[in-house]
């Protein structure tokens, strides 16, 4: 199957005992229009070579995950999305066109309404339905690099959702960090921001860090998560207010920590992301928290975040009209699958579904009920391809 840049957190780019074809070659911008914005280009190229290319002649994105180091192929098979989904929605709403090449031989072009239904199983399609090897992405026209922000601390989910809500009008992008220590309350720092005219605003800082070795036990553990989410609240909610930022942070605030996932230790860490429908949204995420807090597992990277009300392109796209968290959790073993079963209930009885992108051991019976098209979508796989996520959940 192929492999974009290995950013999905969990089995859905590999291929254990099976081969795996890099896209890292086709990595060849083909055509760019200055007029229409419209780029043509190959699929294992980086999001962020198109954004240093692209930004300073006025052009960029229009949906970016939380990384730019994607490749445009990993982009469209997750048909991930960004902090503007109420606005722009997921990658695949930007695709115009894209080469499908099956194992049989078979060259498929296909886009939202030529064969749009190979268009629908292959966005979001999880690299299951053939090997993208170019694709036709229109971007948005921008004035300059720079960002307004406003970060806004808040005490408890109702605060939150009032936040989101009364932000989705004015505001493209919002996002929330949430600290999932604090006893199922739900405080956080609010994040929010449009892209701005200006001509001036801070450069950005030259350098990365690295987490420079993998420590022998995890540095995220019980002594280190409440004094560390009780820091980053307070010193947040100091800073809050409005600044100027250059995209770059605002959109990838992580980028600049290479090997950042080395602090889990040697036995890693599960990123697990739930969207559950909104009239259930706020009760589903109540309980998740109070689950969390009571299992004694914690997570520095919380995120939270509404979705809008437009419906995926794809098949198996993960996004759905919702609110979604996200956590990052030491692999701690058993203990850690105790509490994501309790997790897996509160999603299942809410309606919702987990993010196979960011995950690697969600059963069966979450998956089918989630993902209500998973019969449609098996018409278009290629026989010639399985993943272990592929094997683990769809029996092949
Ligand atoms: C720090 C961080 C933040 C993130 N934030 C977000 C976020 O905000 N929103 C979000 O949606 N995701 C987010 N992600 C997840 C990430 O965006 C996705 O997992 C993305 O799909 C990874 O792309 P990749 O190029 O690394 O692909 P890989 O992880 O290598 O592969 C992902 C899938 O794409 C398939 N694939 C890759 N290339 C092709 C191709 N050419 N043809 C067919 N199939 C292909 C693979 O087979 C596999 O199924 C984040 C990840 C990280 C590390």
């Amino acid at each position: 199957m192929a492999y974009g840049n290995g950013r999905s957190y969990g089995d859905v780019c590999l291929n254990p005992d099976g081969v795996l074809w890099t896209t890292k070659g086709l990595d060849h911008f083909i055509a760019f229009d200055d007029e229409t914005g419209v780029l043509e280009c190959e699929a294992g190229l980086l999001l962020r070579d198109i954004q240093q290319t692209l930004v300073p002649r006025g052009w960029m994105l229009p949906v970016t995950p939380g990384t730019q180091l994607i490749t445009i192929g990993g982009a469209i098979a997750n048909d991930v999305h960004g902090k503007n989904h109420h606005v722009m929605g997921s990658f695949g709403d930007h695709v115009l066109a894209l080469r499908l090449l099956r194992t049989n031989g078979e060259v498929i072009e296909c886009g939202p309404t030529e064969k749009a239904d190979w268009f629908a199983a292959t966005v979001g399609g999880m690299g299951l339905t053939g090997l993208i090897a170019q694709a036709r992405i229109q971007l948005r026209k921008i004035a300059g690099p720079w960002l307004e922000t406003e970060n806004i601390p808040y005490t408890n989910l109702d605060a939150f959702f009032k936040l989101a809500d009364g932000s989705e009008a004015a505001w493209e992008h919002t996002v929330s960090w949430i600290d999932c220590m604090s006893r199922g309350e739900g405080r956080g720092i609010f994040m929010r921001g449009n892209h701005v005219a200006a001509q001036e605003g801070p450069q950005l800082k030259q350098g990365k860090k690295t987490v420079p070795m993998v420590p022998p036990i995890s540095l995220v553990n019980r002594a280190t998560l409440k004094p560390f989410n009780f820091a980053y609240y307070h010193f947040q909610a100091l800073k809050s207010g409005k600044s100027r930022i250059h995209y770059e942070p605002f959109f990838y605030p992580l980028d600049n920590l290479l090997e950042w996932n080395r602090i889990y230790g040697p036995r890693g860490f599960y990123q697990y992301q739930s969207v559950v429908p909104r009239p259930v949204g706020q009760d589903a995420v109540r309980a998740m928290l109070q689950e969390i807090a009571r299992s004694g597992e914690g997570s520095f990277l919380g995120v939270l975040k509404t979705f809008g009300s437009r419906k995926p392109i794809g098949m198996m796209s993960f996004t759905q009209p919702g609110v979604t968290l996200a956590l990052d959790f030491p692999n701690h073993g058993e203990r850690t699958h105790v509490l994501f079963a309790r997790l897996d209930a509160i999603v299942r009885d809410a309606g919702g579904r987990i993010y196979a992108a960011k995950d690697a051991r969600m059963p069966r019976d979450l998956f089918e009920s989630g993902y209500p098209r998973l019969s449609d979508f098996l018409q278009y796989r290629d026989r010639g391809i399985s993943s272990a996520m592929s094997r683990r959940l769809m029996g092949s």
